[in-house]
């Protein structure tokens, strides 16, 4: 009956849940091959759908890069007929065409229901106020999280982004509940509130922030909760997989579930582009699992990360992601160890 708490899904046996990922993968397969781009370079490479026995069969088909996107720029991944588009986002590039991704109602619809169980996942619920400072328009995260909250049952602000005294004025009018806004913005706000005698910790509506977006670290997770007296959830998403709702924190706070039922999750070494061991840290590639107008298979994302050994105490069955710990285009080798330049800025902050 609701649609936000989708628990069968959630808690899905691990056994059902791959089942389901590979079907899906086929599917997907099989909606890619109808754009032009994928139907090229499939053909050239002699792949076909019956390349896909089995999940690990996903190492058979290329990779997929940003600039396979703008190399196809507008319509070479399009999947489906122009009439039946009905919403694009695009990343700015600041050189060449940017990247775009197109989608259907159906593609829409199963975004804001991921939207909506991410947000649930964090201890959003119907009731609240959920006040959206993020940019509207091509970025993703303003219409992302709108139409997540909205569907959640939210009375839902799309306050947009800047202006902290309006932002603050709001929350004051309508008892605001749930935020989300990107890291460094909060910090601004906190000195707005200070200056404006808003003392986050005395309302007591306030309660929940989502925060992403952007890399921070768990210090910085823990100094907004401590400025605003919230609870902060780490929020992961991309344009080419939608935008925010890929991987999400429930309330335990111990890493990000990404929703396996839409994403296909590998981890592979950035320069030998193998699968890299169980729980190490590599380069995040997501297939989409549930999209039409545009799949992407095996996109590189270029952030690094690991997936997190062992299971949520929530119950939920889909694995959970590491904080994202730099880009892969910034690693580097000595004696033979990949170093990531997080990696040091966290030894020397600590
Ligand atoms: P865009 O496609 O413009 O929305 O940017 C997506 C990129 O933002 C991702 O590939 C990440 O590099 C970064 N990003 C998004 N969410 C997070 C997060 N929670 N932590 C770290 N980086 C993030
Ligand atoms: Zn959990």
């Amino acid at each position: 009956m609701t649609m936000y708490w989708e628990r069968e899904i959630e808690t899905l046996p691990r056994p059902e849940l791959e089942a389901l990922q590979l079907s899906r993968l086929r599917q997907t397969v099989q909606q890619a091959l109808r754009s032009p781009y994928y139907a090229a370079l499939y053909r050239q490479l002699g792949l076909s759908l019956n390349a896909i026995g089995s999940l690990s069969d996903i190492g058979k088909l290329p990779l997929t890069t940003k600039q396979d996107l703008r190399d196809s720029f507008p319509y070479g991944l399009l999947a489906i007929g122009k009439s039946d588009v009905i919403r694009l986002h695009s990343s700015s590039g600041t050189t060449g065409n940017p990247t775009v991704v197109f989608h259907n109602q159906h593609d829409i619809d199963s975004w804001s229901s991921l939207m909506a169980r991410s947000l649930y996942a964090a201890g959003v619920r119907p009731s609240d106020v959920f006040q959206n400072i993020c940019g509207y328009g091509l970025f993703t995260g303003g219409l992302g999280f709108q139409y997540g909250a909205e569907r959640l049952g939210c009375l839902t602000i799309p306050a947009g982004a800047g202006n902290s005294q309006r932002q603050i004025k709001l929350m004051r009018d309508f008892g605001t509940n749930a935020v989300h806004a990107i890291p460094s913005y909060l910090h601004r706000l906190a000195e707005v509130m200070a200056q404006e005698g808003f003392d986050p910790h005395k309302t007591t509506e306030l309660r929940i922030f989502i925060v992403g977006a952007e890399p921070h670290s768990e210090e910085q997770r823990q100094r907004i909760e401590a400025a605003f007296g919230v609870k902060a959830y780490n929020s992961y998403g991309l344009s080419e997989m939608n935008g925010p709702g890929v991987a999400f924190e429930c309330t335990r706070q111990n890493g990000l579930h990404v929703w396996e039922d839409a994403f296909l999750v590998e981890i592979i070494h950035p320069e030998t582009l193998e699968p890299v061991a169980e729980g190490e840290i590599g380069e995040l590639v997501m297939s989409t699992l549930d999209r039409q107008a545009m799949p992407l298979l095996r996109f590189r994302t270029g952030d690094l990360t690991r997936i997190l050994p062992g299971t949520c105490p929530c119950g939920r069955t889909h694995r959970r992601l590491d904080r994202i710990t730099g880009r892969s285009d910034d690693m580097f080798i000595v004696k033979g160890c990949n170093i990531f330049p997080m990696q040091i800025e966290g030894v020397l902050m600590k």
